[in-house]
């Protein structure tokens, strides 16, 4: 099978300034050079803590910030390259719903006129059609027509994130890049909000990459997932692998928050000292070193590479077998 996305080598590095003459000092490496494929139909999570670069990476995929370097791929088109009314093409079949639906929906505007923009803007339809599109989608999403004539701040926050996701359905889009859709709402609107986007990935045939700090949240929906720290992908491999043979010490600690099923299994709890270090001065040799509790001389100066140490499965960790013998 084809992939509908391939990421190659993408780099975002923010310039940071300094003086009178806003002279470049340095760069915050928020994405450092990831390679990532996602296959039609799949589910693929980014996950990591606050600060990894992964909403970077989903942005930066979609182009809302130009990468530094690297490729993004979409049905085989280099993005970089596409003519403007195939970028405006893209840019239909590509959608984002965004962690804070109510900042990203215009207080002013009716739903109805929000829902409708993006039809405009793209010429889809008479305007007839358009209404029409918008009644059917406001429903599929678990809302009623007659919320079309209200405005965002009549609605909850689980609601207005059936919106967002609305807004995102409208042009009937081939990828949803979702960046920590739930982590703003009560854990009890959370669930109906992933069921909702499990329901309508099957009913719109379509593809997503779930962005989020919540392990738990990204095994409810996700076939594969990527952990992410500092800007690079540490481990990638499909859920069940990942969740029964996390062989990075970040995976594992990661993992080890997130609650059992049977509250009776045992688990320790490893506790990551020290905070995430600065994307502006990432730490020599693998940049996990001041924190991994396996950490030898070694890794303070050569980087590991990412390497396949099973199908699918690829961890970035010069003693993987040592951390997977301790699973
Ligand atoms: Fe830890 Fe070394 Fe593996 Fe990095 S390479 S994760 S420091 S054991």
């Amino acid at each position: 099978m084809e992939p509908l996305l391939q990421v190659r080598g993408l780099k975002q590095h923010f310039p940071i300034h300094s003086g009178a003459f806003r002279k470049v000092v340095g760069h915050v490496r928020a994405v450092d050079g990831i390679d990532l494929t996602v296959y039609p139909g799949e589910t693929v999570g980014i996950v990591g803590e606050s600060g990894c670069g992964k909403s970077t990476t989903g942005r930066t995929i979609l182009r809302l910030v130009e990468p530094t370097a690297g490729e993004v791929l979409f049905n085989g088109k280099d993005l970089a390259k596409l003519k403007k009314e195939e970028m405006r093409q893209m840019r239909k079949d590509i959608q984002m719903v965004f962690q804070d639906p109510y900042a990203s929906l215009n207080p002013r505007k009716t739903i109805k006129q929000i829902l409708l923009e993006s039809l405009e803007v793209h010429g889809i339809g008479t305007s007839k059609e358009r209404l029409k599109t918008i009644e059917e989608i406001i429903e599929v999403v678990g809302l009623q027509k007659e919320h079309l004539d209200r405005h965002p701040h009549d609605f909850s926050g689980g609601q207005r994130q059936r919106i967002g996701i609305a807004r995102a359905l409208v042009l009937k889009p081939k990828l949803i890049i979702a960046d920590e859709p739930v982590s703003a709402l009560d854990v009890s609107i959370q669930s109906q909000i992933l069921n909702l986007l499990k329901d309508l990935k099957k009913e719109f045939d379509l593809t997503l990459l779930f962005i989020s700090h919540d392990l738990s949240v990204v095994k409810h929906l996700c076939d594969r997932v990527a952990v992410m720290y500092l800007g690079r992908i540490v481990e990638i491999a499909d859920k069940r692998k990942l969740f029964e043979n996390p062989s990075h010490p970040y995976t594992q600690a990661l993992l080890s928050a997130v609650p059992k099923a049977n509250p009776k299994a045992k688990r320790e709890r490893i506790i990551l000292t020290g905070d995430l270090p600065s994307p502006a001065n990432p730490p020599s040799g693998c940049t996990f070193h001041p924190r991994c509790r396996y950490a030898t001389e070694a890794c303070k100066t050569t980087a590991p590479q990412l390497q396949e140490v099973g199908e699918g499965h690829m961890v970035s960790c010069h003693h993987y077998k040592e951390v997977l013998s301790t699973v």
